[in-house]
């Protein structure tokens, strides 16, 4: 996929869709800065990367993404000299409709789903400037339709590819190419971070699997394929782009 040698930053690398996206950038030949909060999973991941492909190269960052963008990008380059994609895949979900909103959530979400994407790849425009790099944000299909009761985390995401669209044609003419994901429901950690367990996620997940066409939920590594894709050169003429990876739920229309 020509990510070969490609120093590639994957934030919330630590659990989930993130552990999947780096370890498919590292089967294309990637080297890797695993960013996330938790030092002991990220240890995890970086082992089962060395497991899976000998010599791989990768750092762990242990760093908060909606206060540490500096930080994330000196560590990258003092480690490996340049970047030249950022994957902006750290996220949380939020729950909750208008009427019971929790503010202090509301402004969370906000602030890990949007104002964390805007603030690393700023500041880490000025490499990818150099290496004619990409970005690759993982939205969600609730960035495309609205779903009732998710109301911060669709905001979030619908303003998250409003992001990728508008700094997509900023830096077209400069050969830095922009574009995201939009996963459906995939079973990771995200839904019992916020408490939703045991009978309630049964019910949600049932519910999930019935709302995506094809009678499925996804795996991470569809998701991860994904990324993959649109950060290597393959996808040279692709940027703006909001891929839903999702089983047909964007669309979904119920019978
Ligand atoms: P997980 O909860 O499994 O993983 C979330 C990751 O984000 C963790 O690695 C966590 O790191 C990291 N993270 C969260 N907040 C911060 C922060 N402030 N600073 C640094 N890292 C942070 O969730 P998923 O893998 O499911 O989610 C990954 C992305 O996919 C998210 O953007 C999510 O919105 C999106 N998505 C997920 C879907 C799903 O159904 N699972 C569907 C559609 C989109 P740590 O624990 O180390 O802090």
């Amino acid at each position: 996929m020509s990510l070969r040698q490609k120093v590639v930053i994957v934030t919330g690398a630590s659990s989930g869709i993130g552990v999947a996206i780096a370890q498919v950038l590292a089967r294309e030949g990637a080297q890797l800065a695993l960013v996330g909060r938790n030092l002991q999973n990220l240890q995890a991941t970086q082992t089962t990367l060395e497991q899976q492909r000998a010599g791989v190269q990768t750092l762990i960052v242990v760093a908060d993404v909606t206060t540490q963008a500096t930080q994330i990008v000196q560590q990258t380059v003092a480690k490996f000299g340049r970047i030249d994609v950022l994957v902006n895949n750290a996220g949380i979900l939020g729950n909750g409709a208008l009427l019971d909103l929790d503010m202090q959530e509301f402004d969370a979400v906000l602030n890990t789903n949007l104002r964390a994407v805007v603030l690393l790849t700023k500041a880490v425009l000025p490499q990818l400037l150099q290496t004619k790099g990409a970005v690759v944000n993982v939205s969600s299909c609730a960035g495309l339709r609205p779903f009732a009761g998710a109301l911060s985390y669709g905001i979030s995401k619908a303003a998250l590819d409003q992001f990728t669209r508008i700094v997509s044609q900023e830096l077209a003419p400069q050969g830095v190419r922009v574009n995201s994901v939009n996963p459906g429901f995939v079973v990771t950690n995200i839904h019992q971070r916020i408490g939703i367990v045991d009978k309630d996620y049964e019910s949600l997940l049932h519910r999930a699997i019935a709302s995506h066409p094809m009678g499925r939920v996804g795996d991470v590594l569809e998701v991860a394929e994904a990324v993959a894709f649109l950060a290597s050169s393959k996808a040279s003429f692709t940027t703006g782009a909001l891929l839903p990876i999702d089983g047909g739920k964007h669309n979904y229309t119920p019978r």
